[in-house]
């Protein structure tokens, strides 16, 4: 039998790895489904936080199967806080895709895993390995600080070629007999001691790490700018008629696809009425009370200012209502899945909160 032989780097951090791993109920498990869920919620999200939300989804939707047939508004509604939406709309797609085309069998390789709807390389790097032990490295911003650290790497790793570069280097440093491993193993190492700010006092890497040794741990990985964060400016129009809710699901490339919310008119700037609310000046003759709203509502590349009023419409009255929007009562749109914005609008907001019982 040949030993497989490994680089320094390598061979020191799977020694790193046992003593400092995490114990995370994703890594207990083979289960291709149940990785692939965690990864998916841990895209844009941290550890800590995706946790509660892994346990629950994983307690809703046991199989790929029970997600397929599964409406997409319960997931959202279990999704409901974890923010871009996308992701579910895309384990949702992709469940259904597994159990029509593959027969509800998840596909074993890496090549095919990236054929899979949501599923990037790094997905299905992480798939691939954990489940079925391919030597597939995984690829992310935590791998490019590592090894652009550690190999005094200078390439802009917001350049398209720079992770072509990254996996071709990481290729040559996992070990085919222990893929899993080292790839949990430098995920763990790039979250706990080569984070964005190195733990470098005590770091087994340090004798032959090229930044430590040229005082580069600040300035590498090089990353250039990404674009600016857009301003938006909401105005929210909440209409209650005969205890119910005038409310719309948003069907627009937009973000918040499939998402339900009230009455909402989008201005270029900062707006009172009767500016803020656009086409529907007609409704403020009704009795109005302006909400709390909250101010700034941050996404990655959005920033949210938000404004919102009340507008109680006398039960004699026939109101006409714009097309694409519905009465709802509270029972039916609390189980709608909104953004976190309108859910904070409602906490904040006594009135509406013991309306909607959040
Ligand atoms: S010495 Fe510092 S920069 Fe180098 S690998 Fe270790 S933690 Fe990262």
């Amino acid at each position: 039998m040949t030993t497989e032989a490994l680089h320094p780097f390598s061979k020191q951090l799977l020694a790193w790895y046992p003593a400092h791993a995490r114990d995370l109920p994703w890594r207990q498990t083979t289960d291709p489904y149940v990785i692939w869920l965690s990864e998916i919620i841990l895209q844009q999200t941290r550890v800590a936080q995706g946790l509660p939300y892994f346990h629950k989804l994983v307690a809703a939707f046991p199989s790929v199967g029970a997600l397929a047939a599964a409406e997409e508004s319960v997931l959202f509604r279990n999704w409901q806080g974890l923010g871009y939406y996308s992701r579910a709309r895309n384990l949702h797609k992709t469940a259904k895709l597994i159990v029509d085309q593959h027969h509800g069998v998840f596909p074993s390789t890496y090549q095919d895993l990236l054929q899979l709807p949501g599923v990037g390389p790094y997905t299905a790097a992480a798939i691939a390995s954990f489940a079925f032990g391919e030597a597939a490295p995984v690829v992310d911003g935590n791998v490019f600080r590592i090894l652009s650290r550690y190999f005094g790497i200078e390439t802009d790793i917001m350049h398209a070629s720079a992770r072509k570069e990254f996996t071709a280097i990481a290729q040559g440093l996992i070990p085919h007999a222990q893929a899993a491993t080292f790839n949990q193993a430098i995920m763990e190492f790039g979250s706990l001691q080569c984070s964005p700010v190195p733990n470098c006092a005590d770091c087994p890497l340090r004798i032959s790490c090229n930044a430590y040794a040229t005082k580069r741990t600040q300035s590498l990985p090089i990353k250039s700018k990404s674009k600016a964060a857009r301003n938006r400016y909401f105005n929210y129009i909440v209409v209650v008629h005969q205890d119910k809710f005038l409310v719309r699901i948003r069907t627009e490339k937009d973000i918040w696809q499939g998402l339900w919310e009230f009455v909402m008119h989008e201005t270029e700037h900062v707006a009172d009425a009767p500016e803020a609310f656009g086409p529907y000046t007609d409704w403020l003759d009704f009795p109005m009370t302006e909400l709390k709203a909250p101010a700034k509502h941050l996404l990655s590349h959005q920033r949210i200012f938000s404004k919102a009023w009340l507008i109680q419409v006398p039960d004699y009255v026939k109101l006409a209502i714009p097309s694409n929007f519905q009465w709802m009562d509270a029972q039916e749109f609390e189980n709608c899945g909104k953004p976190v914005l309108l859910l904070n609008l409602i906490t904040d907001n006594l009135i509406l909160h013991e309306w909607l019982h959040l």
